[in-house]
């Protein structure tokens, strides 16, 4: 552990004020879709409360963001309620932390592990239920337990069938986004019309998700991919990989580039492979996500309070002014 050289009351002074700035920062992104500070400058302080706090444990607090999922719920939608938690997911920074990442969890399972690499795609979490085969309900993540039910908006979702092949009843959960494409169209439009354009495509789909008039939403054209079945009773998977290719054979939207690998061998070529292709992608990623592919081994690794200790996310490094010209590209 870092020795930060701290004296317990200037832990707890800093920690007080990281509190209130980064709430402050959350209720901006969560709530109102309209994020105060760039994603990495949250990141850098949020990293600074961890590092704190794993130095003077007993300084957590119930409000910390390091014990909190996503944010409050609008009170306007109609609740539903997580029986299995929507959690966050921890992150790392570099390769180091990465191996690190992996020695833990090969420590735990007493042996290599497999992993399931994704993208991390740059929306937000949603939950769709399905009874004998058929769209009954759709929600946001919301604070993680309670969410916001908004079926009738992801029924406009072009992409997430409203019946499935199969009478199957389950729960599935993926990400909603919006192309960097439509996020462009939708800008221009708004801006042709005087309207305040949004700061990004991940703020964008937010804000046209969890809008109260369904119309509004199927104007936006929002899409899905989705990773993870959360109950497998009369499914025949026992793996992540195997998860990812039911859904699509079920006709769910699949993000086409997951591979398994042992250990992390050629994981640092897809890190780096999908950070070159980034830019020229029509969907926002902003990392990538290592799975143990094994769901019993899953079930045995278990959650913190706020994330799963299966998984990781391996954040991008924050766009250079280069990278920042390159997308632009999409805007013109
Ligand atoms: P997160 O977004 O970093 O990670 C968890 C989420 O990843 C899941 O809920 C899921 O929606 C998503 N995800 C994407 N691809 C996935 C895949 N293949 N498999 C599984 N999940 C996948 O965690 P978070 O707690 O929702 O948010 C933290 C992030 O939000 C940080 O990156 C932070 O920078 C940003 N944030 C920014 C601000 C700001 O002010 N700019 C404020 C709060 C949070």
């Amino acid at each position: 552990m870092a020795d930060l050289n701290l004296t317990k009351q200037a832990a707890n002074d800093e920690l007080a004020q990281l509190r209130e700035t980064l709430n402050k920062y959350r209720e901006a992104y969560y709530t109102q879709d309209a994020p105060l500070v760039e994603d990495s400058e949250y990141d850098q302080q949020y990293n600074r409360l961890l590092a704190i706090e794993q130095e003077y444990p007993d300084l957590v607090t119930p409000d910390s963001p390091s014990q909190l999922v996503g944010d409050s719920v609008d009170p306007e939608f109609n609740k539903v309620t997580h029986d299995i938690p929507m959690l966050s997911m921890g992150d790392v920074f570099s390769e180091d932390e990465l191996a690190e990442w992996s020695k833990r969890i090969e420590k735990n399972i007493g042996q290599e592990a497999d992993y399931n690499v994704e993208l991390k795609i740059d929306g937000l979490a949603i939950s769709l239920v399905y009874e004998n085969g058929v769209l009954v309900q759709g929600s946001t993540r919301g604070n993680g337990t309670i969410g916001e039910n908004v079926t009738e908006n992801l029924k406009t979702v072009e992409s997430i069938p409203k019946k499935l092949p199969r009478p199957l009843s389950f729960e599935v959960r993926g990400e909603c986004f919006m192309n960097k494409s439509e996020f462009v169209r939708l800008n221009n439009e708004r801006q042709a019309k005087g309207q305040q354009v949004f700061a990004n495509p991940r703020n964008a789909a937010a804000g046209s998700l969890r809008q109260l008039d369904p119309k509004i939403t199927a104007h936006r054209k929002l899409n899905t991919f989705m990773y993870t079945i959360v109950t497998f009773d009369d499914l025949n998977v026992s793996t992540q990989h195997e998860a990812l290719q039911t859904l699509e054979e079920l006709g769910f939207n699949v993000n086409p580039t997951a591979k398994v690998t042992t250990g992390l061998k050629g994981v640092k070529e897809y890190i780096e492979h999908y950070g070159e292709l980034r830019d020229g992608l029509d969907y926002g990623i902003d990392g990538v996500v290592l799975k143990v592919n094994d769901l019993a081994r899953q079930q045995q690794l278990g959650n913190t309070v706020k994330v799963p200790r299966w998984e990781i996310a391996y954040k991008f490094p924050p766009e250079t002014s280069e990278t920042v010209v390159k997308s632009i590209e999409w805007t013109i």
